[in-house]
């Protein structure tokens, strides 16, 4: 098996599903779920993405609940980096910081562990799709209250109609498909 370069279109392209209208209408929902399905997409998706992650040094990968775990904890695996969780507010067990943001629907409130970073740390941001960049912008702010520094933002698809990169000041910002 040999590692893809994001040369080559990727194969997730043709895999992504537009859903009109979900969860609520108005919103086109970018479903990713057959890429995950399909074993040589979902390879070449990760190589890719860790590729591009590499080449910022991180110490370690934070992914954002839910789908950036699906993307997150593979890149980190493959790259041997801790990943850290940030979560929807009440899912996380222990001691918690919190950041509430604005949604491309609706509002909410992620949270991470008080040692989800430790001090210093070069972080990665990992999400499966950026669209106005408020939970991105939400994640960074708990990994800079925790010590941590944000390197870059890494994500499968990005809406760049809504200009959610506009948001994303701290580090470079990797996505794979743009539409
Ligand atoms: P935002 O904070 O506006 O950048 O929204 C990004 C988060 O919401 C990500 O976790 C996405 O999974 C999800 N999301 C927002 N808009 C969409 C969309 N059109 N299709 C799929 N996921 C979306």
């Amino acid at each position: 098996m040999s590692t893809t370069t994001a040369t080559a279109p990727l194969r997730a392209e043709a895999l992504i599903r537009d859903i009109p209208d979900f969860p609520q209408p108005g919103i086109l929902f970018k479903d990713i779920t057959p890429v995950l399905a399909d074993a040589d997409a979902l390879r070449e998706t990760i190589d890719v993405l860790s590729a591009q992650i590499a080449a910022l040094t991180p110490d370690r990968v934070v992914g954002i609940e839910s789908r950036g775990f699906l993307f997150g904890v593979p890149v980190a695996y493959k790259l041997g980096l801790p990943f850290s969780p940030v979560r929807k507010l009440g899912k996380l067990p222990y001691q918690t910081i919190q950041e509430e943001y604005a949604l491309e629907y609706g509002t909410n409130t992620v949270e991470a562990h008080v040692d989800a970073v430790d001090p210093g740390d070069r972080v990665v941001i990992v999400d499966d799709l950026l669209a106005t960049g408020g939970t991105a912008t939400a994640a960074a702010a708990i990994v800079e209250r925790l010590g941590g520094t944000v390197v870059g933002y890494a994500f499968l698809v990005e809406l760049s109609s809504l200009k959610g990169r506009d948001r994303l000041d701290r580090g470079k910002i990797i996505t794979l498909l743009t539409y």
